[in-house]
């Protein structure tokens, strides 16, 4: 099976200190931490093991920046097949939909049966995976937290209910499915896996490569304009009680019947 996983490269909230830049219009990006969006680990820990189930091979693509590359190599390290870098100044500035037709593109380029996107990254838009099944016109699940092969021609997914009650569906390949967290357990990236695939040629892709009008994406092609980015104002801060444990119980539930919580 020919999988394509999709993958961006987000600012690590562990490891930095989110602040909105002088204009307003995003979050301040020089010298943050970087690394890849946790909903795509899952995604290619998914490929692979479909892959050491069914053979054939997984591919995983990113549009993005020079430095975007990193992700590739990551998650080649974590046992990816291919890397394919889709890199061309045209794409900045991209709204979902331009994402969305640049990797339409590259599918075309390809012989996918299966392509996969995490269900969320950090714009917390949730629209790629879909967006991009309806541009290719192939079926679409999303938030998927189970994956089983029927045949070369068929899968089921599976996706959690409100509730906790599963569903399971039959879907005809190629198709596309966004993957939640929790499907696997991602393996964990050594050092020497970094190290095999060090020097390993990644192919680039521009909008020309891909046949893609450069107006019809980025800046450019925008049909979304961000108006403001900014922090809501913090709500009254929390009532701390002070005194000895039965005090403050005693204030805590005078509290609630003040408040109607308990009669
Ligand atoms: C006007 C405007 C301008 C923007 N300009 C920029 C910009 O200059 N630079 C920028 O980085 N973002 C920019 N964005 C945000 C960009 O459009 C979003 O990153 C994109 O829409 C994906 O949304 P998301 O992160 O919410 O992804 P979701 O839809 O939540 O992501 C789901 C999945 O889609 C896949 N995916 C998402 N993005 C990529 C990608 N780049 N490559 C491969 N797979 C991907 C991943 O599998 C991911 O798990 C802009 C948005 C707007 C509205």
């Amino acid at each position: 099976m020919e999988i394509l996983v999709c993958v961006k490269r987000v600012p690590d909230t562990s490891e930095n200190e989110i602040e909105i830049n002088k204009d307003g219009s995003d979050i301040e990006r020089d010298d943050l931490v970087y690394s890849v969006n946790e909903w795509d680990n899952y995604a290619i820990e998914e490929a692979i093991q479909i892959r050491d189930n069914v053979g054939g091979a997984v591919t995983v693509v990113t549009v993005g920046d020079e430095e975007s590359e990193e992700v590739l190599r990551r998650e080649m390290a974590m046992g990816a097949d291919n890397g394919l870098h889709l890199l061309d100044s045209a794409f900045d500035g991209s709204d979902g939909r331009g994402i969305a037709t640049i990797l339409k593109a590259a599918v075309e380029k390809g012989n996918y049966d299966l392509i996969l996107t995490g269900a969320l990254a950090d714009d917390g838009a949730g629209q790629m995976g879909g967006m991009l099944a309806a541009m290719l016109d192939y079926p679409y699940a999303s938030l998927v937290n189970k994956i089983e092969v029927i045949d070369d021609k068929k899968i089921k997914a599976g996706r959690e209910i409100e509730g906790g009650n599963q569903e399971m569906s039959e879907m005809d390949l190629p198709c596309v499915l966004s993957i939640q967290t929790g499907i696997n357990e991602p393996r964990y990236v050594g050092i020497r896996g970094i190290r095999k695939v060090a020097s390993v040629e990644i192919p680039t892709l521009t909008a020309g490569d891909l046949g893609i009008a450069p107006e019809s994406v980025g800046d450019a092609g925008a049909k979304v304009k961000r108006m403001d980015y900014f922090m809501p104002e913090m709500g009254e801060g929390a009532e701390m009680l002070e005194g000895s444990t039965d005090e403050i119980i005693e204030k805590l539930i005078e509290m609630l019947k003040a408040k109607g919580g308990i009669k």
